[in-house]
């Protein structure tokens, strides 16, 4: 044991600089492992939410649009956002929820390939991925068909000129499985089809790499890894090649060329500005771009780095407890997002039981133990007292206990 208490203090000591603890405010009794379903508050974030409220709502009042800029927030904090896609300025912005944007995404889309008649996602894609996706097609009089990730390759070949749009989550939000963006992106363009990256569980804990890897589309949430708290709106790349033939099927004014002009008729923009409707939710916007500050300094890489570190280490430590669930999560690194997700008959009723100990994850239909590291607040020593718990949880079969078994609403 005291092996592992050393281990973990060597690894803390040489992933230092990526240690951006002091910044959250994570309560001292919590080992909080749900950071990839709502990230931690940051300092940053609980005062820009004040000033935003106080100062700038209360005292600017509407001059806050241009005094604070509130008008160029979306693209502003897009930029950010892009840069941590691995995206140049000028594809992101921030507007509306990720289900929103991949409706936007998947009808723009399909729209540019005229003619072709399937759209292709993941069997297992969060529900609101398959729901949005099948509405969008609906829509178009497209058929969806759902193809795992790992049979996806083959299948875009046989459909060939038939596929209009590849669909896919960088990372699966179940399994934490991680994606290889670049290969599925080629596939779909050898057929001429375009390809659309959910970035939810990836974006702020791996190198996404959008440009560089082709990606045509993305989306991606604002409150999970970024922190940018309940409700932070999404974001939706265009790359830069795709932006004067994207075609939005939600026309808002705040999308339009001219919004000022108040025009009766609708001209988008020629930028990523055309992919906003309405008027965003400011306060949750501009906290998600202060949440956003924790990265400064970081290079993605460092911080993908740490990320391995600590689910590789958490891994080791389950080992050397000898806790031997089955695992959902890859445990090759290059395979393997920020999470750890273990299987048990009764999962719930284990997440229950670590939570009353303090270690907040989450349960995933059916059977999964859900655990995320958001690596800019967890530590090494963390992630060990973290599987203390999941061992003694198991040994001690904690989850048979009633008070553990019974559904929330929110699960
Ligand atoms: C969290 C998540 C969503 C959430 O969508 P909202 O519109 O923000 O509720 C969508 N897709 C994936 C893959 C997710 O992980």
């Amino acid at each position: 044991m005291s092996d592992l208490t050393e281990r973990a203090r060597q690894l803390d000591a040489t992933h230092a600089h990526t240690d951006r603890r002091s910044q959250f405010r994570i309560p001292e009794d919590v080992i909080y492992l749900d950071g990839n379903s709502l990230g931690a508050l940051s300092t940053a974030a609980a005062e820009t939410a004040a000033d935003v409220v106080s100062r700038q709502w209360g005292g600017q009042l509407i001059r806050a649009w241009n005094e604070s800029d509130w008008w160029g927030a979306p693209e502003r904090v897009g930029d950010t956002i892009g840069a941590l896609v691995g995206a140049a300025p000028g594809q992101v912005v921030v507007t509306d929820s990720t289900s929103v944007n991949l409706f936007k995404v998947v009808v723009a889309a399909s729209r540019m390939r005229p003619g072709r008649s399937t759209v292709l996602t993941d069997p297992d894609s969060f529900p609101t991925d398959l729901y949005i996706t099948r509405s969008a097609a609906d829509l178009l009089g497209l058929t969806v068909e759902l193809v795992p990730v790992a049979e996806a390759a083959g299948r875009i070949a046989e459909l060939g000129s038939s596929l209009a749009l590849a669909s896919y989550s960088h990372v699966d939000y179940r399994t934490g499985e991680l994606w290889d963006l670049e290969a599925l992106t080629r596939a779909a363009h050898d057929v001429g089809a375009l390809a659309c990256w959910d970035l939810c569980h990836s974006a702020g804990v791996v190198p996404v790499g959008l440009d560089d890897g082709g990606a045509d589309f993305a989306i991606g949430c604002g409150y999970k890894y970024l922190s940018g708290g309940p409700g932070a709106p999404s974001f939706v790349y265009v790359a830069q090649r795709h932006l004067a033939d994207f075609d939005s099927p939600l026309t808002g004014w705040q999308g339009h060329a001219s919004p000022f002009a108040m025009s009766r008729d609708y001209e988008p923009a020629a930028s990523i500005t055309r992919a906003r409707v309405g008027t965003a939710p400011l306060i949750s916007l501009l906290t998600l771009e202060a949440a956003l500050t924790a990265f400064d300094g970081l290079d993605l890489q460092e911080v993908r780095r740490r990320s391995l570190s600590l689910t590789g280490f958490f891994l080791e430590c389950l080992g050397a407890l000898g806790v031997d669930l089955p695992l959902a999560t890859p445990r090759e690194d290059e395979h393997r997002g920020s999470q750890v997700s273990l299987r048990h008959p009764e999962a719930y009723a284990v997440v229950q039981a670590l939570i009353a100990r303090g270690v907040i994850g989450d349960f995933r239909e059916p059977d999964i133990v859900r655990l995320g590291f958001a690596p800019l607040y967890l530590s090494h020593a963390d992630a060990l007292a973290a599987a203390e718990h999941v061992a003694a949880v198991l040994r001690d079969k904690e989850y048979e206990r009633p008070e553990f078994r019974t559904r929330a609403a929110v699960t």
